[in-house]
C-alpha cells in the first residue's frame, strides 16, 4: 500500500481503472477436483489471480510429537510461484507467506470439526500461480472448497472478500493497481452459516464509518461468492464420470481399509 500517488484510479464517470463500479466484484470462476492425487482440490480464478489448492487428510500427523491427542492440526501453506508476479519472486517462504499461511490455517481451523480427528493433520497447500491482489482471500475461499471436496466436516465453507479505499472512495475487491496506489485494504472472511468473522486485517487507514462500510460491502459480496462455491461443488458431483469415480473409490476403501495415499 503506497501512500504517494498521482495515478488516477477513478474516472469522471465514477468507474475504476478496470471499468468496475465501486461495489462490483472481479469475475470469479471456481473448479473442484482438479488434482487426482490429492484428497480434495480446487482451482480459482478471481480477476487476475490464479490459485490451485490441494488438501490431504485427515491423516496421521507426522512427526509424532506434532500430534494432538484431542484434535486434528491444520497445516496451511501459502506459496507464490516465482512466475506469479511481474518481477520474478524469490522462491521459498518469506515473512509475508508465513503470515498468510498462519492466518489462513487459523481461519480454516475455526470452521473444521477438528475434534473428530485426534492425532491427525489436515494439510492444505495453496499455490498462487498468478497474483493480482486479494490472493489470501481467494486462496482461503478455494481452500474451503478443496476441504469440502476432501469430505472434511465443517460448519460451512469459509468465504471472503476484501474492500478498501481508493481515491477517497470505499470500493469492493481491490485489484493490483488499487492495492498499490489506494489508501486502504481490508480483507475479511466469514463462516456464512454462523456469520463468524474468521479473518480480518487492515492495511492503511480508514475512519470508523469507512471501516463499517467496507465490512458491509465485503460481507454482501462474500455471500454471493458462497453460492459460487456451492455451485462449483455441485457441478463436480453431478458429472456422471465423477459419480462413477466416487463409487469406485468407496469400493476400493472397503477392500483395503484406510490406506493412506499421497
Ligand atoms: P493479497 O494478495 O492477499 O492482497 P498483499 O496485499 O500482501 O496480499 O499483496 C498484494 C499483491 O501484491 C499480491 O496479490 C501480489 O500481486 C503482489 N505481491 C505480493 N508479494 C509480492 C512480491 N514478493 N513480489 C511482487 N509482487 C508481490
Amino acid at each position: 500500500m503506497s501512500m504517494v500517488s498521482n495515478i488516477k484510479l477513478i474516472d469522471e464517470n465514477g468507474l475504476r481503472i478496470d471499468g468496475r463500479k465501486f461495489n462490483e466484484l472481479r469475475p470469479i470462476k471456481i473448479e473442484v477436483g482438479v488434482l487426482n492425487r490429492a484428497d480434495g482440490s480446487a482451482y480459482i480464478e478471481w480477476g487476475g489471480n490464479k490459485i490451485i489448492v490441494a488438501v490431504y487428510g485427515p491423516r496421521e500427523a507426522f512427526p509424532k510429537h506434532t500430534q494432538n491427542p484431542s484434535r486434528a492440526i491444520v497445516n496451511a501453506r501459502y506459496n507464490m510461484a516465482a512466475f506469479s508476479v511481474d518481477e520474478r519472486k524469490r522462491p521459498g517462504p518469506d515473512r509475508r507467506a508465513i503470515e498468510i499461511s498462519k492466518i489462513i490455517g487459523e481461519a480454516l481451523e475455526s470452521a473444521i470439526f477438528v475434534e473428530q480427528y485426534p492425532r491427525t493433520s489436515i494439510d492444505v497447500y495453496i499455490e498462487v500461480l498468478q497474483a493480482d491482489a486479494g490472493t489470501r482471500i481467494a486462496g482461503l475461499t478455494a481452500a474451503s472448497v478443496a476441504l469440502a471436496d476432501a469430505g472434511i466436516p465443517m460448519k460451512d465453507m469459509i468465504v471472503g472478500c476484501a474492500s478498501g479505499k481508493v481515491d477517497g472512495n470505499i470500493v469492493l475487491d481491490l485489484n493490483k493497481e488499487e492495492d498499490n496506489y489506494g489508501q486502504a485494504d481490508v480483507p475479511l472472511a466469514i463462516i456464512p452459516r454462523t456469520q463468524e468473522v474468521v479473518l480480518l486485517q487492515m492495511d492503511g487507514n480508514l475512519t470508523r464509518e469507512e471501516f463499517g462500510q467496507a465490512i458491509e460491502m465485503s460481507k454482501k459480496a462474500a455471500l454471493f461468492i458462497s453460492n459460487l462455491q456451492k455451485e462449483a461443488l455441485l457441478a463436480k458431483y453431478s458429472r456422471p464420470e465423477e459419480k462413477e469415480e466416487v463409487k469406485e473409490e468407496e469400493a476400493e476403501q472397503e477392500n483395503h481399509g484406510d490406506d493412506n495415499h499421497e
